[in-house]
């Protein structure tokens, strides 16, 4: 439970949630760990409900024994100028898991059924938790960077070594950018398809990159490494202030853009994908009671792959 922004969360007793008309009570199997529940828990991200059960990338058990996913994009007025045009993850008044609503850092979750789905068979709770946001949203970004064949990942966490494999499945070629000397993810990069790990300049122009640190100094890096007519997209919900820099650099209609949440489309589209490729996550789990270690591995850079919490 976080009660104030730059405190660690407290690990307490609460009554189980009610389930309210429309909403489902899951008992949580598994809540992966996002570097956007660390925004909120120190704070970057200004308003959530407080106090707050963060999460969302919940695996969850319906009363039936259904075992189903609840994601970042937990309510939608389904009638804004946004959701009318399919494009339901900009919505005016969207509300987001672990945000606006309690998550998934606990035993129990109550979750709007319209936007929990069922998750397919044969892949373990806390091995599908990451697919939630990690992958999702990866994904997504990956979508909007087009088809070039060169894709540069800035920050080899969760979400990119999830993006890594589908692209490599894709046949595009993939280039992991580390912080500097961290040799560890660079290796994890090279095992999982990526041609080339480092931090500075690649050895050759990128035709994309997604930059999922939350690093505004590496816009006019990745801006740098694309050709022209390359697309820079930046994943992250948070980012410090992107330095100024030479308009050059986006000229010869280089693109760049966010990405914002997402939506149930994508969703669909991933969970079809996933076991093509097939995706597999890395994850280190953690007891549910271990939410702040968790959250301090994110925080100092040390996790390779995705962490989950187990209840
Ligand atoms: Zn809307
Ligand atoms: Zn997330």
């Amino acid at each position: 439970m976080l009660h104030r922004p730059g405190e660690p969360l407290a690990l307490e007793d609460v009554a189980e949630p009610a389930a309210a008309a429309g909403h489902m009570l899951l008992r949580v199997r598994a809540c992966a760990v996002c570097r956007t529940d660390l925004h909120i828990v120190d704070g970057e991200l200004e308003h959530p409900k407080l106090p707050l059960i963060p999460g969302h990338q919940v695996v969850g058990e319906t009363e039936d024994g259904r075992r189903v996913g609840v994601p970042w994009l937990g309510w939608t007025d389904g009638t804004c100028r946004f959701c009318v045009s399919g494009r339901e993850n900009l919505c005016d008044r969207a509300r987001f898991t672990g945000y606006d609503v309690d998550g998934g850092y606990a035993e129990w979750c109550v979750a709007d059924e319209r936007y929990v789905f069922d998750l397919p068979d044969g892949v373990g709770d806390a091995d599908v938790a990451p697919l939630l946001c990690a992958g999702l949203i990866g994904y997504r970004a990956l979508r909007l960077a087009g088809d070039g064949e060169r894709l540069g990942l800035y920050g080899f966490g969760s979400s990119a070594h999830i993006v890594a494999q589908v692209a490599r499945w894709q046949g595009r070629r993939v280039f992991a950018f580390t912080r500097q000397g961290d040799e560890d993810a660079q290796s994890f990069a090279l095992s999982l398809g990526a041609e080339w790990a480092g931090s500075d300049a690649p050895p050759e122009e990128l035709d994309a990159a997604i930059i999922f640190a939350p690093v505004g100094a590496l816009i006019p890096r990745a801006l740098a490494a694309v050709a022209k007519g390359g697309v820079v997209v930046c994943a992250g919900i948070h980012m410090s202030d992107i330095p100024s820099f030479a308009y050059e650099l986006l000229w010869g209609e280089r693109v760049l853009r966010s990405v914002a949440n997402l939506t149930r489309r994508d969703r669909e589209e991933l969970l079809a994908l996933a076991p093509q490729v097939p995706v597999r996550t890395h994850v280190e789990t953690f007891p549910l009671e271990q939410g702040n270690k968790a959250l301090a591995k994110l925080r100092a850079g040390g996790a390779m792959g995705s962490l989950v919490l187990v209840p």
